[in-house]
């Protein structure tokens, strides 16, 4: 498609009425608008012009953050916030990836890849996240003991929530309260 007078103008008054018509592309960038966006004003020899998101796509250009052309990624975005809702509220039951993709009511494979391409982790490096930075809280607190607060935050065995907790901290539980304490 071409980049005509009447649609380089849509672009410089940001004109929504032109969203449905075509994406515009910057060379410079590599990033694809729809004309509404408010991103600063491309130079006209840089701009490309699409039919949709699709085709910006396959032309190798990243959809903008600010006007998010694709709606996709929104959904997306969506999704991942939900699974983290979810995890909060949920991280001291004995959760498996099964469980936490059945309760947000979408396939494993589909909500593992999206979060992971969303929050640059996946489901379950989240979960711990969460798990270890609430039991961090408890062990400030000195009252419960590590087998206690393990447990509290969701781990079956001291083990193991001793293993997730090295991973973070690069010491065990009781290492980090005594280094508190000190
Ligand atoms: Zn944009």
């Amino acid at each position: 498609m071409y980049l005509t007078e009447k649609r380089w103008q849509d672009i410089q008054t940001n004109n929504k009425l032109a969203n449905d018509d075509f994406v515009y592309a910057v060379k410079t960038t590599m990033i694809f608008c729809k004309p509404s966006c408010n991103a600063k004003l491309p130079n006209k020899e840089n701009v490309s012009i699409y039919r949709d998101y699709h085709e910006a796509i396959e032309n190798g250009y990243r959809p903008c953050k600010k006007c998010n052309p694709t709606g996709q990624l929104l959904e997306d975005e969506e999704w991942a916030l939900q699974i983290k809702n979810f995890i909060h509220r949920n991280y001291h039951l004995n959760l498996t990836l099964d469980e936490i993709c059945n309760q947000c009511h979408g396939s494993k494979f589909h909500l593992s890849r999206l979060f992971k391409q969303v929050t640059h982790q996946t489901i379950m490096q989240y979960l711990h996240e969460i798990r270890i930075e609430k039991s961090i809280a408890l062990l400030n607190e000195n009252i419960m003991t590590v087998e206690d607060i393990g447990r509290k935050v969701g781990y079956k065995t001291t083990s193991h929530y001793i293993k997730v907790f090295k991973q973070f901290y690069f010491m065990t539980p009781l290492q980090y309260r005594k280094r508190k304490n000190s």
